[in-house]
């Protein structure tokens, strides 16, 4: 019995299609993250991290540990911010006024957050974070860092790691990601922005 457990998917498997497949939901979540997570728990004992937090992990950790522990934390965020497909999907609220102050525009900021996710080169995840003073701002983040690292609070983030849409879009990220939109749980961003 290993410490951390693999999420639970609040939905289920085919409910992003035709944004995300059933099959691309079952291998990332079932395999890849099922993967870090059995991985860092095989990493735990005698490590003094027993009884830590993903976060503190993330924060104080090298290699290995560190690494599945990102990977661990940016699937949790990613997983948990989706919902079923709906037609001009966009934040509202205080949410939706914090982007505007901070980008312009909403379509400006997608532009922005897709455009950094197209040109992330390898790996990584592109994340819409707060700042200490609750600005908002976008990062890219290689392999597995996560803006905590930065003392940035995640708010929203796009997978940009080929497992996350190889099987539905093959090369094509940048079609990947300009299809997202539909999927995101503004509330659940919001929340995590508020909280
Ligand atoms: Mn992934």
């Amino acid at each position: 019995m290993g410490k951390f457990e693999l999420m639970a998917l609040p939905y289920a498997v085919e409910a992003l299609e035709p944004v995300i497949s059933k099959e691309t939901i079952a291998f990332h979540h079932g395999k890849h993250l099922a993967a870090y997570v059995n991985n860092l728990n095989g990493l735990l004992p005698g490590s003094g991290f027993e009884e830590s937090t993903l976060e503190e992990i993330v924060l104080k950790a090298e290699g290995g540990m560190l690494n599945n522990a990102g990977q661990i934390l940016n699937h949790e965020l990613y997983f948990g911010q989706f919902a079923s497909p709906k037609a001009d999907n966009k934040p509202v609220g205080k949410l939706a006024e914090a982007i505007t102050r901070d980008f312009g525009s909403f379509e400006a900021f997608k532009e922005e957050f897709q455009k950094k996710g197209a040109t992330l080169f390898g790996s990584g995840w592109v994340w819409l974070s707060a700042d200490k003073d609750g600005k908002l701002v976008i990062t890219q983040e290689a392999n597995a860092a996560n803006p905590i690292q930065k003392g940035l609070k995640p708010l929203l983030t796009f997978d940009v790691w080929e497992h996350a849409y190889y099987l539905d879009y093959q090369n094509r990220r940048p079609d990947h990601l300009a299809a997202l939109w539909q999927i995101i749980d503004w509330e659940i961003v919001e929340s995590r922005r508020s909280k």
